[in-house]
């Protein structure tokens, strides 16, 4: 499975809610696209997001990528694979997402 998680701009003077779509309690300041790519491939989730829920998103993506390698990565240890190259890619990731 791979995440899609895409952060726009928009037009303030078009239609867009007058609350985050996910806390529904700030101004939103973003559009978000996060899509989940799975066998079933749900569809994306989208709207309007505040600053704090982006930056949870980015989190989540974050959690569900580390999830994901740490999985693959025993997989491959089990079978006697280097997994040093995984190890450091996904300790780039979370440099990369978390400042
Ligand atoms: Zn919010």
């Amino acid at each position: 499975m791979y995440r899609n998680l895409l952060f726009s701009s928009f037009d303030a003077f078009r239609e867009v809610p007058r609350n985050c779509s996910l806390c529904l309690d700030r101004a939103p300041v973003l559009h978000f696209t996060l899509h989940e790519i799975r066998p079933e491939d749900r569809e994306p989730i989208k709207g309007f997001c505040c600053a704090p829920c982006a930056a949870h998103l980015i989190a989540k993506l974050e959690q569900g990528e580390s999830w994901d390698w740490t999985e693959q990565e025993a997989t491959l240890a089990g079978d006697g694979i280097d997994t040093s190259n995984l190890r450091h890619r996904l300790e780039s990731l979370r440099a990369a997402l978390t400042r």
